[in-house]
């Protein structure tokens, strides 16, 4: 049977990357006999541009139609100055919020070519395989009362939300633990409990959901404690679970110890798998138009597409393993560039990525 995959470029350098993650999706998808048809549509300022609204109703009609949604990344100046309600953002919030895509899973992994690219020493990295889970509807960026107001003095002043329900936190701890389970059984839980009433909650809820995964080692920290222990020694993770907005940071923050945001990959599920996969990082209009991204986490999106929402995982590692191939062969993006290596464009990666699975 056909399973689709609704393809949603955005904005900035989302055409140029998801347009290497294309063709190499084309090439598993004949290559393996996945049997996947690919549908484009529009997510972001490409949205307003085209329907006026950063995620049309059609479009979220057809990502819930779809079996996987494959997304570049969205936003940019352009968009910057207009009603905030409308914002390109706005769109990627509502179609996760939408498709219960709760559960984001953001794997840091230091590929050994690349040890020279991390702000990190080698020994500090080398070897670094970790997950970030973070929660990915919930939390502050969902969050209501939320509003910027006047007060009688005249002054502005602005406030957010921070609410987490017990099963909000219950499915997403569920999600660490059984990731743990996969991977070296050890789970960090991260929060600000010391502080936050939200985090209280989650902290016993956690160890409430551990209960029923005594063979995975837990341990709890404070957020401020992880940001600083994910540079000073981060092999100490195997999976991390932590809150919307902590996660948010946090991956970011692992990102550069495996050398780029580049390399990222994530995948976005719901409670059946079906799932969201975008690279990390956003539309860098610093860089867009111009062939210089680095398409490589895409690629490996496309990787997590395959394994997580399609059951394929020998299509998944051979992406994977092509991806090795051309680091191997010294092919680099600006963005991991170091000296003795061979600095490539966009397309030029994309194609080497392909050239590398056809051989395979
Ligand atoms: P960014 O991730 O777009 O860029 C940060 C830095 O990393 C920039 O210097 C950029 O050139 C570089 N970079 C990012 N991806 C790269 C790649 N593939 N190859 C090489 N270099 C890369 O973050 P930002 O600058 O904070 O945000 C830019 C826009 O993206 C904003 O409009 C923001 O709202 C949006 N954004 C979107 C998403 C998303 O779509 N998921 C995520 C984050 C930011």
């Amino acid at each position: 049977m056909t399973k689709k995959v609704l393809v949603l470029p955005g904005d900035g350098i989302g055409p140029e990357i998801i347009a290497e993650a294309v063709k190499v999706l084309n090439l598993a998808n004949s290559k393996y006999n996945l049997g996947l048809e690919l549908v484009d549509g529009e997510l972001g300022g490409a949205a307003i541009d085209k329907h006026g609204v950063p995620l049309a109703d059609s479009t979220l009609a057809l990502a819930r139609e779809v079996d996987a949604v494959l997304l570049g990344a969205v936003g940019g100046p352009k968009w910057d100055t207009i009603d905030k309600s409308i914002r390109p953002e706005r769109g990627l919030l509502k179609i996760r919020s939408e498709l219960g895509l709760f559960a984001n899973l953001r794997p840091a992994i230091l590929y050994p070519q690349l040890a020279d690219a991390s702000s990190l020493k080698p020994e500090v990295v080398s070897g670094l395989d970790i997950l970030i889970v973070r929660e990915l509807t919930g939390g502050i960026y969902f969050g209501t009362p939320r509003d910027t107001i006047i007060l009688d003095n005249g002054e502005r002043k602005a406030f957010d939300t921070l609410p987490y329900s017990e099963s909000e936190i219950r499915r997403i701890a569920k999600v660490g633990f059984d990731m743990a389970r996969l991977r070296n059984q050890k789970l960090c839980s991260v929060d600000k409990a010391n502080v936050l009433e939200s985090s209280r909650l989650w902290r016993e809820v956690v160890e409430e959901v551990a209960k029923d995964y005594p063979d995975v080692e837990l341990s709890h920290m404070y957020v401020d404690n992880a940001a600083m222990q994910l540079v000073r020694a981060p092999k100490q993770f195997d999976v991390v679970v932590t809150d919307n907005l902590f996660g948010d940071i946090l991956s970011d923050e692992a990102s550069m110890l495996t050398g780029s945001i580049g390399m990222l990959p994530s995948a976005s599920l719901d409670a059946n798998n079906k799932g969201m996969y975008e690279p990390c990082h956003g539309s860098a209009p610093d860089i867009a138009g111009q062939g210089l991204a680095n398409p490589l986490a895409t690629i490996l999106s496309v990787s997590m597409m395959l394994r997580y929402s399609f059951d394929q995982s020998q299509a998944a590692e051979a992406i994977e393993k092509a991806v090795s191939d051309v680091l191997d062969q010294g092919l680099r993006t600006g963005d991991i560039m170091s000296a003795g290596m061979r600095k490539v464009g966009t397309a030029e990666m994309g194609d080497a990525v392909v050239a590398a699975l056809e051989k395979l």
